[in-house]
Protein backbone atom coordinates (compact mmCIF):
# COMPACT_ATOMS: atom_id res chain seq x y z
CA UNK A 1 0.00 0.00 0.00
CA UNK A 2 1.14 3.40 -0.91
CA UNK A 3 2.76 5.19 2.43
CA UNK A 4 1.70 8.84 3.16
CA UNK A 5 4.65 11.30 3.13
CA UNK A 6 5.27 12.21 6.86
CA UNK A 7 4.70 16.23 5.63
CA UNK A 8 1.31 15.91 5.10
CA UNK A 9 -1.30 18.64 6.60
CA UNK A 10 -4.26 17.21 8.58
CA UNK A 11 -6.21 18.56 6.51
CA UNK A 12 -4.91 15.82 2.96
CA UNK A 13 -5.23 13.39 5.82
CA UNK A 14 -8.39 14.20 6.91
CA UNK A 15 -9.92 12.46 3.70
CA UNK A 16 -8.18 9.43 4.44
CA UNK A 17 -10.11 8.87 7.92
CA UNK A 18 -13.60 9.92 6.62
CA UNK A 19 -12.82 7.39 4.30
CA UNK A 20 -12.33 4.94 6.98
CA UNK A 21 -15.96 5.61 8.20
CA UNK A 22 -19.70 4.97 6.50
CA UNK A 23 -20.89 8.13 5.19
CA UNK A 24 -23.37 10.35 6.98
CA UNK A 25 -25.50 10.63 4.22
CA UNK A 26 -26.43 8.75 0.93
CA UNK A 27 -23.63 7.72 -1.16
CA UNK A 28 -23.35 4.92 -3.44
CA UNK A 29 -19.21 4.33 -3.58
CA UNK A 30 -19.13 4.84 0.14
CA UNK A 31 -21.78 2.15 1.05
CA UNK A 32 -20.52 0.01 -1.63
CA UNK A 33 -16.82 0.11 0.43
CA UNK A 34 -18.66 -1.63 3.60
CA UNK A 35 -20.02 -4.60 1.65
CA UNK A 36 -16.82 -4.64 -0.24
CA UNK A 37 -14.60 -5.45 3.01
CA UNK A 38 -17.29 -7.68 4.40
CA UNK A 39 -16.76 -9.33 1.14
CA UNK A 40 -13.05 -9.22 1.75
CA UNK A 41 -13.29 -10.80 5.07
CA UNK A 42 -15.89 -13.54 4.59
CA UNK A 43 -13.67 -14.41 1.51
CA UNK A 44 -10.83 -14.55 3.36
CA UNK A 45 -12.51 -16.75 6.33
CA UNK A 46 -13.67 -19.55 3.94
CA UNK A 47 -10.57 -19.79 1.95
CA UNK A 48 -9.46 -21.02 5.62
CA UNK A 49 -11.97 -23.06 5.69
CA UNK A 50 -10.08 -26.81 5.10
CA UNK A 51 -12.47 -29.69 6.17
CA UNK A 52 -10.98 -29.54 9.71
CA UNK A 53 -12.34 -28.67 12.54
CA UNK A 54 -10.51 -24.75 13.11
CA UNK A 55 -9.67 -22.44 10.39
CA UNK A 56 -6.53 -22.86 8.40
CA UNK A 57 -3.30 -23.97 10.48
CA UNK A 58 -3.33 -24.22 13.65
CA UNK A 59 -0.23 -22.26 14.32
CA UNK A 60 1.66 -22.07 17.67
CA UNK A 61 0.67 -18.36 20.15
CA UNK A 62 3.61 -16.05 20.14
CA UNK A 63 2.35 -14.11 23.35
CA UNK A 64 5.99 -13.09 23.89
CA UNK A 65 6.36 -10.88 20.44
CA UNK A 66 2.60 -9.96 20.86
CA UNK A 67 3.40 -8.59 24.05
CA UNK A 68 6.12 -6.34 22.54
CA UNK A 69 3.57 -4.74 20.04
CA UNK A 70 4.11 -0.97 19.53
CA UNK A 71 1.09 1.64 18.71
CA UNK A 72 1.41 2.32 15.17
CA UNK A 73 3.02 5.49 13.89
CA UNK A 74 1.15 6.08 10.50
CA UNK A 75 -2.56 5.11 9.00
CA UNK A 76 -2.94 1.95 7.20
CA UNK A 77 -5.21 1.34 4.32
CA UNK A 78 -8.62 -0.65 5.01
CA UNK A 79 -7.77 -3.47 2.40
CA UNK A 80 -4.87 -4.35 4.81
CA UNK A 81 -6.69 -4.07 8.39
CA UNK A 82 -9.40 -6.28 6.71
CA UNK A 83 -7.18 -9.13 6.10
CA UNK A 84 -5.24 -8.91 8.92
CA UNK A 85 -8.17 -9.02 10.98
CA UNK A 86 -9.41 -12.06 9.08
CA UNK A 87 -5.72 -13.64 9.35
CA UNK A 88 -6.74 -13.81 13.76
CA UNK A 89 -8.72 -16.39 13.16
CA UNK A 90 -6.50 -18.90 11.95
CA UNK A 91 -6.64 -21.68 14.04
CA UNK A 92 -9.63 -20.73 15.34
CA UNK A 93 -12.24 -23.52 16.13
CA UNK A 94 -15.20 -23.39 13.57
CA UNK A 95 -18.16 -23.77 16.18
CA UNK A 96 -20.45 -25.26 13.54
CA UNK A 97 -18.33 -28.19 12.37
CA UNK A 98 -19.51 -31.62 13.06
CA UNK A 99 -16.09 -32.82 14.56
CA UNK A 100 -16.58 -29.79 17.04
CA UNK A 101 -18.21 -30.95 20.16
CA UNK A 102 -16.10 -29.03 22.50
CA UNK A 103 -17.82 -27.22 25.17
CA UNK A 104 -21.18 -25.00 24.84
CA UNK A 105 -20.23 -22.64 22.14
CA UNK A 106 -22.64 -21.90 19.30
CA UNK A 107 -21.98 -21.65 15.78
CA UNK A 108 -23.89 -17.97 15.68
CA UNK A 109 -26.74 -17.57 12.53
CA UNK A 110 -26.99 -15.91 10.09
CA UNK A 111 -29.73 -13.50 11.45
CA UNK A 112 -27.93 -12.91 14.64
CA UNK A 113 -24.43 -11.88 13.08
CA UNK A 114 -26.37 -9.60 11.04
CA UNK A 115 -28.21 -7.91 14.68
CA UNK A 116 -25.07 -7.59 15.90
CA UNK A 117 -23.54 -6.42 12.48
CA UNK A 118 -26.80 -3.58 12.73
CA UNK A 119 -25.96 -2.66 15.96
CA UNK A 120 -22.10 -2.60 15.17
CA UNK A 121 -23.49 0.36 12.37
CA UNK A 122 -25.78 2.18 13.88
CA UNK A 123 -24.58 1.87 17.17
CA UNK A 124 -27.03 2.38 19.30
CA UNK A 125 -26.23 2.78 23.32
CA UNK A 126 -29.33 0.69 25.07
CA UNK A 127 -28.82 3.38 28.42
CA UNK A 128 -31.43 5.32 27.59
CA UNK A 129 -34.11 5.34 24.64
CA UNK A 130 -32.98 8.64 23.39
CA UNK A 131 -30.02 7.05 22.53
CA UNK A 132 -31.10 4.08 20.74
CA UNK A 133 -35.06 4.88 20.28
CA UNK A 134 -36.92 1.37 18.72
CA UNK A 135 -33.94 -0.89 20.06
CA UNK A 136 -34.90 0.14 23.25
CA UNK A 137 -38.12 -1.00 22.02
CA UNK A 138 -36.35 -4.15 20.79
CA UNK A 139 -35.03 -5.38 24.17
CA UNK A 140 -38.32 -4.38 26.01
CA UNK A 141 -40.14 -6.99 23.18
CA UNK A 142 -37.17 -9.47 23.61
CA UNK A 143 -37.75 -9.38 27.69
CA UNK A 144 -41.28 -10.02 26.67
CA UNK A 145 -40.76 -13.13 24.49
CA UNK A 146 -38.70 -14.82 26.91
CA UNK A 147 -41.13 -13.99 29.64
CA UNK A 148 -43.73 -15.57 27.75
CA UNK A 149 -41.57 -18.42 27.07
CA UNK A 150 -40.61 -19.60 30.52
CA UNK A 151 -44.36 -18.41 31.75
CA UNK A 152 -43.87 -15.27 33.62
CA UNK A 153 -46.73 -12.96 33.32
CA UNK A 154 -45.38 -10.55 30.93
CA UNK A 155 -47.59 -7.02 31.94
CA UNK A 156 -45.15 -7.86 35.57
CA UNK A 157 -41.75 -9.58 34.07
CA UNK A 158 -39.24 -6.66 32.93
CA UNK A 159 -35.43 -8.03 32.01
CA UNK A 160 -32.53 -6.16 30.77
CA UNK A 161 -29.67 -7.54 28.16
CA UNK A 162 -26.26 -7.93 30.03
CA UNK A 163 -22.51 -8.84 29.61
CA UNK A 164 -23.14 -12.57 30.49
CA UNK A 165 -24.56 -15.45 31.95
CA UNK A 166 -22.37 -14.10 35.19
CA UNK A 167 -24.06 -10.53 34.88
CA UNK A 168 -27.23 -12.14 34.98
CA UNK A 169 -26.37 -14.34 38.23
CA UNK A 170 -24.60 -11.10 39.34
CA UNK A 171 -27.74 -9.29 39.20
CA UNK A 172 -29.51 -11.99 40.83
CA UNK A 173 -27.59 -12.22 43.39
CA UNK A 174 -27.89 -8.31 44.08
CA UNK A 175 -31.36 -7.66 44.28
CA UNK A 176 -31.51 -10.84 46.27
CA UNK A 177 -29.29 -8.70 48.84
CA UNK A 178 -31.26 -5.90 48.74
CA UNK A 179 -34.25 -7.87 50.15
CA UNK A 180 -32.10 -9.36 52.99
CA UNK A 181 -30.70 -5.93 54.10
CA UNK A 182 -32.82 -3.34 52.53
CA UNK A 183 -30.54 -0.18 52.30
CA UNK A 184 -27.87 -2.22 51.37
CA UNK A 185 -27.01 -0.33 48.03
CA UNK A 186 -26.57 2.88 50.17
CA UNK A 187 -24.46 1.45 53.26
CA UNK A 188 -23.42 -1.28 51.83
CA UNK A 189 -23.36 -5.23 52.63
CA UNK A 190 -23.29 -5.04 56.85
CA UNK A 191 -25.18 -8.22 57.73
CA UNK A 192 -24.16 -11.85 57.82
CA UNK A 193 -25.48 -12.62 54.45
CA UNK A 194 -25.12 -16.21 52.78
CA UNK A 195 -25.98 -17.37 49.33
CA UNK A 196 -26.77 -20.93 48.05
CA UNK A 197 -26.43 -23.13 45.14
CA UNK A 198 -25.50 -26.69 44.50
CA UNK A 199 -21.94 -28.05 44.66
CA UNK A 200 -22.52 -28.69 40.68
CA UNK A 201 -23.61 -24.86 40.16
CA UNK A 202 -21.13 -23.00 37.89
CA UNK A 203 -18.33 -21.37 39.36
CA UNK A 204 -19.12 -17.63 38.83
CA UNK A 205 -21.49 -17.69 42.12
CA UNK A 206 -17.53 -16.82 43.42
CA UNK A 207 -17.00 -14.18 40.98
CA UNK A 208 -20.40 -12.57 41.64
CA UNK A 209 -20.29 -12.64 46.04
CA UNK A 210 -16.52 -11.54 45.62
CA UNK A 211 -17.46 -8.54 43.41
CA UNK A 212 -20.59 -7.52 44.96
CA UNK A 213 -18.15 -7.34 48.48
CA UNK A 214 -20.09 -10.87 50.29
CA UNK A 215 -16.85 -12.55 50.02
CA UNK A 216 -16.39 -15.84 48.61
CA UNK A 217 -17.19 -17.51 52.85
CA UNK A 218 -20.49 -16.24 52.42
CA UNK A 219 -20.96 -19.06 49.69
CA UNK A 220 -22.78 -22.34 50.67
CA UNK A 221 -22.19 -25.73 48.82
CA UNK A 222 -25.15 -27.69 48.90
CA UNK A 223 -24.72 -31.76 47.76
CA UNK A 224 -26.07 -32.72 44.53
CA UNK A 225 -27.77 -36.24 43.84
CA UNK A 226 -26.71 -38.50 41.57
CA UNK A 227 -28.88 -36.87 38.11
CA UNK A 228 -26.69 -33.41 39.11
CA UNK A 229 -29.53 -31.90 40.84
CA UNK A 230 -29.25 -30.04 44.42
CA UNK A 231 -30.59 -32.24 47.03
CA UNK A 232 -33.60 -30.46 48.34
CA UNK A 233 -32.95 -32.27 52.16
CA UNK A 234 -29.21 -31.11 52.00
CA UNK A 235 -30.78 -27.89 51.36
CA UNK A 236 -33.59 -27.63 53.66
CA UNK A 237 -31.07 -28.33 56.64
CA UNK A 238 -28.63 -25.82 55.25
CA UNK A 239 -31.26 -23.13 55.28
CA UNK A 240 -32.42 -23.99 58.86
CA UNK A 241 -29.27 -23.69 60.01
CA UNK A 242 -28.47 -20.61 58.69
CA UNK A 243 -32.22 -19.19 59.75
CA UNK A 244 -31.51 -20.52 63.49
CA UNK A 245 -28.18 -18.65 63.10
CA UNK A 246 -29.81 -15.58 62.55
CA UNK A 247 -27.98 -14.82 59.46
CA UNK A 248 -30.10 -14.15 56.18
CA UNK A 249 -30.23 -15.41 52.73
CA UNK A 250 -29.38 -13.54 50.00
CA UNK A 251 -29.76 -15.92 47.36
CA UNK A 252 -30.95 -19.29 46.62
CA UNK A 253 -29.55 -20.00 42.89
CA UNK A 254 -30.80 -23.17 41.56
CA UNK A 255 -29.17 -23.93 38.05
CA UNK A 256 -31.60 -25.04 34.96
CA UNK A 257 -28.55 -26.83 33.01
CA UNK A 258 -25.41 -27.49 34.53
CA UNK A 259 -22.45 -26.67 32.71
CA UNK A 260 -20.33 -29.54 32.77
CA UNK A 261 -23.72 -32.79 32.90
CA UNK A 262 -26.89 -30.36 32.05
CA UNK A 263 -28.21 -31.39 35.65
CA UNK A 264 -31.74 -29.60 36.41
CA UNK A 265 -32.48 -28.62 39.98
CA UNK A 266 -36.60 -28.73 40.97
CA UNK A 267 -36.99 -25.19 40.94
CA UNK A 268 -40.79 -26.15 42.47
CA UNK A 269 -39.40 -28.12 45.03
CA UNK A 270 -36.90 -25.66 46.41
CA UNK A 271 -39.64 -22.41 45.94
CA UNK A 272 -41.84 -24.85 47.82
CA UNK A 273 -39.11 -25.29 50.48
CA UNK A 274 -38.99 -20.91 51.20
CA UNK A 275 -42.43 -20.36 51.07
CA UNK A 276 -42.45 -23.35 54.45
CA UNK A 277 -39.59 -22.01 56.02
CA UNK A 278 -40.74 -17.97 54.99
CA UNK A 279 -43.84 -19.36 57.23
CA UNK A 280 -42.48 -21.15 59.91
CA UNK A 281 -39.80 -19.11 60.63
CA UNK A 282 -42.11 -15.77 60.32
CA UNK A 283 -39.48 -14.38 58.27
CA UNK A 284 -39.41 -10.79 57.43
CA UNK A 285 -38.48 -10.90 53.98
CA UNK A 286 -38.42 -13.53 51.30
CA UNK A 287 -34.72 -14.99 50.16
CA UNK A 288 -34.85 -14.52 46.43
CA UNK A 289 -34.34 -17.38 44.29
CA UNK A 290 -32.48 -16.85 40.99
CA UNK A 291 -32.68 -19.57 38.21
CA UNK A 292 -29.45 -19.98 36.20
CA UNK A 293 -30.84 -21.08 33.23
CA UNK A 294 -28.12 -20.02 31.24
CA UNK A 295 -28.00 -23.13 29.26
CA UNK A 296 -30.99 -24.45 29.68
CA UNK A 297 -33.70 -22.18 29.06
CA UNK A 298 -34.60 -23.05 24.92
CA UNK A 299 -35.71 -26.11 26.63
CA UNK A 300 -38.96 -24.08 27.98
CA UNK A 301 -39.85 -24.64 23.97
CA UNK A 302 -40.96 -27.84 24.90
CA UNK A 303 -43.40 -27.19 27.77
CA UNK A 304 -46.31 -27.04 25.14
CA UNK A 305 -44.99 -29.52 22.70
CA UNK A 306 -47.38 -32.80 22.25
CA UNK A 307 -45.45 -35.23 23.23
CA UNK A 308 -47.75 -37.48 22.88
CA UNK A 309 -48.31 -36.76 19.21
CA UNK A 310 -45.11 -35.78 18.46
CA UNK A 311 -45.59 -34.11 15.18
CA UNK A 312 -41.88 -33.84 14.98
CA UNK A 313 -41.28 -37.27 14.86
CA UNK A 314 -38.36 -37.68 17.64
CA UNK A 315 -37.35 -40.59 17.98
CA UNK A 316 -38.23 -42.24 21.87
CA UNK A 317 -34.64 -42.20 23.17
CA UNK A 318 -34.70 -37.99 22.38
CA UNK A 319 -38.77 -37.86 23.01
CA UNK A 320 -37.84 -39.49 26.22
CA UNK A 321 -34.87 -36.78 27.11
CA UNK A 322 -36.96 -33.85 25.98
CA UNK A 323 -39.88 -34.88 28.05
CA UNK A 324 -37.96 -35.69 31.18
CA UNK A 325 -36.27 -32.87 31.08
CA UNK A 326 -39.50 -30.35 30.34
CA UNK A 327 -41.14 -31.90 34.18
CA UNK A 328 -38.75 -29.78 35.48
CA UNK A 329 -38.63 -26.82 33.04
CA UNK A 330 -42.53 -26.69 33.37
CA UNK A 331 -41.30 -25.13 37.05
CA UNK A 332 -38.84 -22.29 36.15
CA UNK A 333 -41.75 -19.65 35.93
CA UNK A 334 -41.87 -20.15 40.12
CA UNK A 335 -37.88 -18.39 40.08
CA UNK A 336 -38.51 -15.09 41.20
CA UNK A 337 -35.41 -14.27 38.20
CA UNK A 338 -33.60 -16.16 35.58
CA UNK A 339 -30.48 -15.50 33.84
CA UNK A 340 -30.57 -16.61 29.95
CA UNK A 341 -27.73 -16.76 27.92
CA UNK A 342 -28.12 -16.31 23.73
CA UNK A 343 -25.02 -17.33 23.18
CA UNK A 344 -24.82 -20.47 23.91
CA UNK A 345 -28.17 -22.59 23.21
CA UNK A 346 -29.63 -19.37 21.66
CA UNK A 347 -27.25 -19.62 18.69
CA UNK A 348 -25.82 -15.76 18.91
CA UNK A 349 -22.59 -14.08 19.42
CA UNK A 350 -21.06 -13.76 22.30
CA UNK A 351 -22.18 -12.02 24.35
CA UNK A 352 -25.61 -11.57 24.86
CA UNK A 353 -27.22 -12.01 27.96
CA UNK A 354 -30.89 -11.62 29.69
CA UNK A 355 -31.66 -11.61 33.50
CA UNK A 356 -35.21 -11.78 33.82
CA UNK A 357 -37.14 -11.08 36.48
CA UNK A 358 -40.78 -12.14 37.10
CA UNK A 359 -41.70 -9.01 39.01
CA UNK A 360 -39.86 -5.82 37.12
CA UNK A 361 -40.98 -3.55 40.63
CA UNK A 362 -37.69 -6.11 42.11
CA UNK A 363 -35.73 -3.82 40.04
CA UNK A 364 -36.76 -0.74 41.53
CA UNK A 365 -34.68 -2.58 44.40
CA UNK A 366 -30.89 -1.50 42.54
CA UNK A 367 -32.54 1.57 40.95
CA UNK A 368 -30.62 5.13 41.39
CA UNK A 369 -31.85 8.67 41.53
CA UNK A 370 -31.63 9.67 38.05
CA UNK A 371 -30.88 13.13 39.64
CA UNK A 372 -27.52 11.51 39.88
CA UNK A 373 -26.94 11.50 36.39
CA UNK A 374 -27.29 15.25 35.27
CA UNK A 375 -26.00 14.44 31.90
CA UNK A 376 -28.97 12.09 31.09
CA UNK A 377 -32.51 11.54 30.77
CA UNK A 378 -33.42 15.15 29.97
CA UNK A 379 -36.46 13.24 27.54
CA UNK A 380 -37.43 9.87 26.61
CA UNK A 381 -39.55 8.17 28.80
CA UNK A 382 -37.48 4.82 29.41
CA UNK A 383 -34.50 4.78 31.13
CA UNK A 384 -32.46 1.45 32.20
CA UNK A 385 -29.20 2.98 33.15
CA UNK A 386 -31.24 3.62 36.05
CA UNK A 387 -31.32 0.16 37.19
CA UNK A 388 -28.04 -1.35 34.73
CA UNK A 389 -24.93 -2.11 36.23
CA UNK A 390 -23.43 -1.02 33.10
CA UNK A 391 -23.96 2.57 31.51
CA UNK A 392 -23.53 2.02 27.61
CA UNK A 393 -24.59 -0.90 26.37
CA UNK A 394 -24.60 -1.99 22.92
CA UNK A 395 -28.05 -3.21 21.58
CA UNK A 396 -26.74 -5.44 18.73
CA UNK A 397 -26.37 -8.36 21.39
CA UNK A 398 -30.52 -7.60 22.13
CA UNK A 399 -30.91 -7.56 18.20
CA UNK A 400 -28.85 -10.75 17.55
CA UNK A 401 -31.08 -12.34 20.41
CA UNK A 402 -34.33 -11.21 19.06
CA UNK A 403 -33.69 -11.91 15.58
CA UNK A 404 -33.06 -15.86 16.41
CA UNK A 405 -36.25 -15.79 18.38
CA UNK A 406 -38.46 -14.05 15.27
CA UNK A 407 -36.35 -16.44 12.61
CA UNK A 408 -36.54 -19.64 14.73
CA UNK A 409 -39.82 -19.52 16.70
CA UNK A 410 -40.29 -22.46 18.73
CA UNK A 411 -40.35 -24.57 16.08
CA UNK A 412 -36.81 -23.63 14.96
CA UNK A 413 -35.56 -24.23 18.84
CA UNK A 414 -37.36 -27.47 18.82
CA UNK A 415 -35.62 -28.63 15.95
CA UNK A 416 -31.81 -27.47 16.59
CA UNK A 417 -32.60 -28.91 20.61
CA UNK A 418 -33.94 -32.30 19.19
CA UNK A 419 -31.59 -32.67 16.54
CA UNK A 420 -28.48 -32.27 19.00
CA UNK A 421 -30.11 -34.25 22.04
CA UNK A 422 -30.99 -36.72 19.47
CA UNK A 423 -27.18 -36.84 18.20
CA UNK A 424 -26.18 -37.23 21.73
CA UNK A 425 -28.73 -39.83 22.50
CA UNK A 426 -27.07 -41.44 19.29
CA UNK A 427 -23.70 -41.06 20.84
CA UNK A 428 -25.02 -42.73 24.21
CA UNK A 429 -26.59 -45.85 23.05
CA UNK A 430 -23.17 -46.40 20.84
CA UNK A 431 -21.34 -46.33 24.58
CA UNK A 432 -23.40 -47.97 26.66
CA UNK A 433 -23.01 -51.34 23.74
CA UNK A 434 -19.31 -51.68 23.92
CA UNK A 435 -17.88 -52.77 27.09
CA UNK A 436 -14.97 -50.66 27.35
CA UNK A 437 -16.61 -46.88 28.03
CA UNK A 438 -19.13 -45.84 30.82
CA UNK A 439 -21.57 -42.89 30.33
CA UNK A 440 -21.37 -41.11 33.67
CA UNK A 441 -24.33 -38.58 33.19
CA UNK A 442 -26.30 -40.75 32.18
CA UNK A 443 -29.43 -39.56 34.40
CA UNK A 444 -29.41 -36.25 32.68
CA UNK A 445 -31.08 -35.04 30.10
CA UNK A 446 -29.43 -33.40 27.09
CA UNK A 447 -26.89 -32.87 24.79
CA UNK A 448 -23.82 -33.28 26.83
CA UNK A 449 -22.42 -36.54 27.15
CA UNK A 450 -19.77 -37.33 29.90
CA UNK A 451 -17.90 -40.83 29.28
CA UNK A 452 -15.34 -42.53 30.58
CA UNK A 453 -13.06 -45.01 28.18
CA UNK A 454 -11.11 -48.04 30.31
CA UNK A 455 -8.15 -49.41 29.22
CA UNK A 456 -9.15 -53.25 27.05
CA UNK A 457 -10.09 -55.91 28.86
CA UNK A 458 -11.96 -53.76 31.91
CA UNK A 459 -15.48 -54.16 32.31
CA UNK A 460 -15.88 -50.08 31.96
CA UNK A 461 -19.40 -50.25 34.41
CA UNK A 462 -18.34 -52.41 36.94
CA UNK A 463 -15.15 -51.01 36.88
CA UNK A 464 -16.97 -46.98 37.28
CA UNK A 465 -19.28 -48.40 39.31
CA UNK A 466 -16.80 -50.23 42.03
CA UNK A 467 -14.29 -46.76 41.91
CA UNK A 468 -17.21 -44.57 42.90
CA UNK A 469 -18.43 -46.74 45.72
CA UNK A 470 -16.07 -46.29 48.43
CA UNK A 471 -12.72 -44.49 49.11
CA UNK A 472 -10.89 -48.07 49.07
CA UNK A 473 -10.80 -47.89 45.63
CA UNK A 474 -9.16 -44.18 45.49
CA UNK A 475 -6.39 -46.28 43.86
CA UNK A 476 -8.06 -47.47 40.95
CA UNK A 477 -10.45 -44.29 40.32
CA UNK A 478 -7.30 -42.25 40.16
CA UNK A 479 -5.51 -44.58 37.58
CA UNK A 480 -8.03 -44.69 35.23
CA UNK A 481 -8.53 -40.64 35.66
CA UNK A 482 -5.11 -40.61 34.45
CA UNK A 483 -6.05 -43.08 31.82
CA UNK A 484 -8.62 -40.70 30.44
CA UNK A 485 -6.56 -37.72 30.88
CA UNK A 486 -4.24 -39.64 28.98
CA UNK A 487 -6.60 -40.43 25.63
CA UNK A 488 -7.89 -37.01 26.23
CA UNK A 489 -3.66 -36.01 25.41
CA UNK A 490 -3.86 -38.03 22.27
CA UNK A 491 -7.36 -36.51 20.96
CA UNK A 492 -5.39 -33.40 21.15
CA UNK A 493 -2.69 -34.47 19.01
CA UNK A 494 -5.08 -36.29 16.46
CA UNK A 495 -6.70 -33.26 15.90
CA UNK A 496 -3.17 -31.60 15.57
CA UNK A 497 -2.46 -33.82 13.22
CA UNK A 498 -5.12 -33.50 10.99
CA UNK A 499 -7.30 -36.37 11.88
CA UNK A 500 -8.82 -35.35 15.02
CA UNK A 501 -12.44 -34.93 16.97
CA UNK A 502 -12.47 -31.83 19.12
CA UNK A 503 -14.07 -32.86 22.13
CA UNK A 504 -14.07 -31.61 25.78
CA UNK A 505 -12.91 -33.40 28.98
CA UNK A 506 -13.50 -32.12 32.51
CA UNK A 507 -11.27 -32.48 35.29
CA UNK A 508 -13.86 -32.81 37.73
CA UNK A 509 -17.50 -34.05 36.63
CA UNK A 510 -18.74 -34.33 40.07
CA UNK A 511 -16.49 -35.11 43.56
CA UNK A 512 -16.85 -37.41 45.33
CA UNK A 513 -17.89 -37.64 48.95
CA UNK A 514 -14.81 -38.70 49.86
CA UNK A 515 -13.43 -35.20 48.00
CA UNK A 516 -11.76 -37.18 45.19
CA UNK A 517 -12.74 -35.93 41.14
CA UNK A 518 -14.07 -38.16 38.38
CA UNK A 519 -12.48 -36.91 35.06
CA UNK A 520 -14.74 -37.43 32.06
CA UNK A 521 -14.55 -36.95 28.35
CA UNK A 522 -16.84 -34.38 27.08
CA UNK A 523 -18.83 -34.33 24.10
CA UNK A 524 -20.62 -31.37 23.54
CA UNK A 525 -22.87 -31.62 21.02
CA UNK A 526 -23.94 -28.02 19.44
CA UNK A 527 -23.87 -27.79 15.68
CA UNK A 528 -26.95 -28.62 13.79
CA UNK A 529 -24.30 -29.96 11.41
CA UNK A 530 -23.42 -32.63 13.70
CA UNK A 531 -24.40 -36.30 12.34
CA UNK A 532 -24.48 -39.90 12.80
CA UNK A 533 -21.20 -39.82 10.33
CA UNK A 534 -19.98 -37.40 13.03
CA UNK A 535 -20.66 -40.17 15.65
CA UNK A 536 -18.68 -42.24 13.66
CA UNK A 537 -16.11 -40.48 13.42
CA UNK A 538 -15.47 -39.60 17.02
CA UNK A 539 -15.66 -43.81 18.17
CA UNK A 540 -13.13 -44.40 15.35
CA UNK A 541 -10.97 -41.38 16.93
CA UNK A 542 -11.54 -43.03 20.86
CA UNK A 543 -10.57 -46.01 18.84
CA UNK A 544 -7.48 -44.86 17.65
CA UNK A 545 -6.60 -43.09 21.00
CA UNK A 546 -7.05 -46.51 22.62
CA UNK A 547 -4.82 -48.35 20.74
CA UNK A 548 -1.96 -45.81 21.09
CA UNK A 549 -3.07 -45.24 25.35
C1 LIG B 1 -21.67 -20.44 30.98
C2 LIG B 1 -22.36 -20.51 32.29
C3 LIG B 1 -22.35 -19.42 33.16
C4 LIG B 1 -21.53 -18.20 32.89
O1 LIG B 1 -22.04 -17.52 31.78
P1 LIG B 1 -21.15 -16.53 30.90
O2 LIG B 1 -22.07 -16.17 29.81
O3 LIG B 1 -19.97 -17.32 30.43
O4 LIG B 1 -20.76 -15.40 31.79
C5 LIG B 1 -23.12 -19.49 34.30
N1 LIG B 1 -23.83 -20.61 34.59
C6 LIG B 1 -23.83 -21.70 33.79
C7 LIG B 1 -24.63 -22.90 34.18
C8 LIG B 1 -23.07 -21.69 32.61
O5 LIG B 1 -23.03 -22.76 31.82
Amino acid sequence: MPHVEANETYEKLLSRVRAAFPTPVVDTISEGRLIQFAVQALNRLSHFKNGHPHLGSLLPLEYSSACTARFPERMSCSEAVTDSMADYFQGHVIWGHPHTQQQVIPPPTIVSILGQMCGAICNPNLLWDAYSHRVAQAEVELAGMCAALVGYDGALAGGTSTFGGTGTELYGVKIGIEKAQPDAFKKGVRTDLKVIASDVSHYCRSNVVGWLGLGTDCLVTVGSESDNSINLADLEATLRSIIRKDERIACIIVTMGTTDAFGLDNVEGVIRLRERLVEEFALPYRPHVHADAVIGWPWAVFNDYDFLANPLGFGSRTLRSLSEACKVFRGLCLADSIGIDFHKTGYTPIASSLFLCKNRADLSLISRDPALMPYLFQFGTHRPATYTLETSRSGGPVLAALANLKLLGKEGYRVILGHIVTMAEVLRERLESTTHACVVNSSNHGMVTLFRLYPRGVNAKQAYSEETSGPENTEQLEAHNAYNRRIFEILRRQLQQGNGMNLGMTDQYRRLSWDKPIVALKSFIMSPFADESAIDFLLACLDRAQAEA
